[in-house]
């Protein structure tokens, strides 16, 4: 039986697969043939929670001796867009110019791909693994990820797997691959500031109680002063106000409410709960301050509404872990790559709390665009790396 050594055969195979979120597309299906070969035990769970689509999730594993390392991914993608802008067709697996084209060449069936080839050479050369491995892919990634991999996560625990490290495929490499592995993420909190003014004549404000002004001395105090000045390992905490609304049409009426949405991604100075507390420190402190309310006695009357969960903060500290997947790239690629915690959250915020987890993928000028594509010379490379790092690791 031929293993899936060729990771441009297995991408091109998985790209064949139109999973969009939330189809699975045949694409875990397919994954399953290129595993079982390879001696592992594939599940694939299906996750249901009312109000959103179900998901079908893979869960892989091959036992050995020894440490057990899970890849986490996904075979979701994105909806295509415009498919006439696409100069080649999003689901054909297309080559041109040494170019694999097709939705999720990068993001991130290309990275799955290069680690079945790389697992396949491993097992073609050395016939058996040092230690355990599995997959851990959802098909929720890209779309709410309610019945993708924290779900998955739980139910694998449940079943007694743990796991001594974990390594995410997703596209870490800004330009070149090489370029940066990240070793977690910074944290992100959203928030809604309301401020309850009196409606009232535009030309009599003393009879009522204007929110903008109340609501811009909150801002200001949102934006200033910096939250810190960046850490070791990550940047600058930052907060952007992403919305101002009050969404009134008259010129000569001022209006009752004002609100203002904020994001903030935060370093691991903080902790979310830290951060919140700060926040409405400043808005009560804000809230006395007579900036743009001259005259005012009473503080500026407004709620705060926390969005959603908040995503933690979270750094990886296994040196083994890191210096095994850097010293890997480094020998295949001649360059040493950056640890990183920047750019939005990915899944690895929910495998942290299981075990320690680092990222290292393809490049992803690409991803989510229209043309996304991948170079088949970038597939041969990423499989090296991922199969040097198998050996290291277990090693
Ligand atoms: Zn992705």
């Amino acid at each position: 039986m031929t293993l899936p050594v060729d990771p441009a055969e297995n991408l091109a195979a998985l790209i064949r697969c139109p999973s969009v979120t939330p189809a699975e597309g045949g694409a875990l299906a397919v994954l399953q043939t290129m595993l079982v070969p390879l001696g592992f035990a594939v599940e694939r769970p299906v996750f249901s929670e009312g109000g959103t689509p179900d998901i079908e999730n893979l869960y892989a594993r091959r036992s050995g001796n020894g440490p057990h390392l899970m890849f986490a991914g996904h075979t979701d993608v994105v909806p295509v867009g415009d498919e006439a802008a696409w100069a080649h067709p999003p689901f054909a697996a297309e080559v041109a110019k040494g170019e694999m084209y097709g939705r999720g060449a990068v993001d991130m069936k290309g990275g799955i791909a290069c680690f079945v080839a790389a697992v396949a050479r491993h097992v073609e050369k050395n016939g058996a693994l040092k230690g355990s491995v599995s997959l851990l892919i959802t098909g929720d990634e890209e779309g709410p990820a309610i019945n993708g991999t924290v779900k998955l996560l739980e139910w694998a625990a449940g079943r007694g797997e743990t796991w001594d490290a974990a390594l995410v495929g997703e596209p870490t490499n800004p330009d070149k691959l090489g370029d940066m592995i990240k070793i977690g993420r910074r944290g992100s909190l959203s928030g809604v500031v309301t401020v309850n003014g009196r409606q009232g004549h535009a030309a009599y404000p003393h009879l009522a109680d204007n929110p903008v002004r109340g609501l811009m001395a909150l801002v200001d105090a949102l934006l200033a002063p910096a939250f810190d000045e960046g850490t070791r390992d990550f940047q600058p905490t930052n907060l952007e106000v992403t919305s101002v609304d009050v969404g009134n049409p008259a010129t000569n009426v001022i209006p009752a409410k004002a609100t203002a949405t904020f994001n903030i991604r935060f370093n691991d100075t903080w902790t979310a709960e830290s951060l919140q507390a700060e926040i409405h420190n400043r808005l009560d402190a804000a809230s006395r301050r007579k900036t743009y309310r001259k005259g005012r006695k009473e503080p500026v009357d407004y709620d705060l509404v926390w969005k959603d969960g908040p995503s933690h903060v979270f750094l990886t500290r296994d040196d083994r872990l890191i210096d095994a997947l850097s010293g890997s790239v480094h020998a295949v690629t001649g360059s040493m790559p950056a640890l990183s915690t920047s750019g939005g959250t990915s899944d690895a915020r929910f495998i942290k709390d299981y075990c320690p987890v680092v990222e290292f993928g393809l490049v992803g000028k690409t991803m989510h665009m229209v043309d996304e594509r991948v170079a088949l010379a970038d597939l041969e490379t990423l499989t090296q790396i991922y199969q040097r790092f198998l050996e290291d690791w277990f090693g």
